[in-house]
């Protein structure tokens, strides 16, 4: 690879559709820079090597000279889920990313448990005395 050559190879991503990893071969990119906008970013279309499922991810620039390559594609399209924002306690982030998880891996009961224990820390955080799920957490 070139210095400043910034043409994307071929990626490993999660494609949700085939619901695994695969190889993403770029089928066109484009370098965006705006230092309004923070690091330079480069978005790639990907096309999934399984079935040809379209992705979009990118990748940021951490200093002038480091390839792309050197940060993880972060999937744009089709999503990979938000991050809940820091004004949410810790501990409810913590517990809403593991039903998520558990979403993910498809054990849709811990799924439901980790959402009730989400929820039930709301209240409590809220005021609410009654426990069901967080009896032994430390919210
Ligand atoms: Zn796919």
């Amino acid at each position: 690879m070139k210095i400043n050559d910034h043409t994307p190879s071929s990626m490993s991503v999660e494609c949700p559709r085939c619901d695994a990893y695969i190889v993403g071969e770029p089928q066109g990119y484009l370098v965006y820079y705006d230092p309004q906008d923070g690091l330079p970013e480069r978005w790639t279309l990907l096309a999934c090597s399984r079935k040809g499922h379209p992705l979009l991810v990118v990748q940021e620039e951490f200093a002038s000279g480091i390839p792309f390559e050197e940060d993880r594609p972060h999937r744009v399209w089709p999503s990979e889920g938000r991050d809940l924002s820091n004004l949410i306690p810790r501990e409810l982030r913590k517990f809403h990313q593991e039903a998520r998880k558990c979403f993910r891996a498809k054990t849709y009961r811990a799924a439901v448990v980790m959402c009730g224990i989400t929820l039930e820390g709301v209240c409590l955080l809220g005021g609410s005395k009654r426990q069901i799920f967080t009896r032994y957490s430390n919210i």
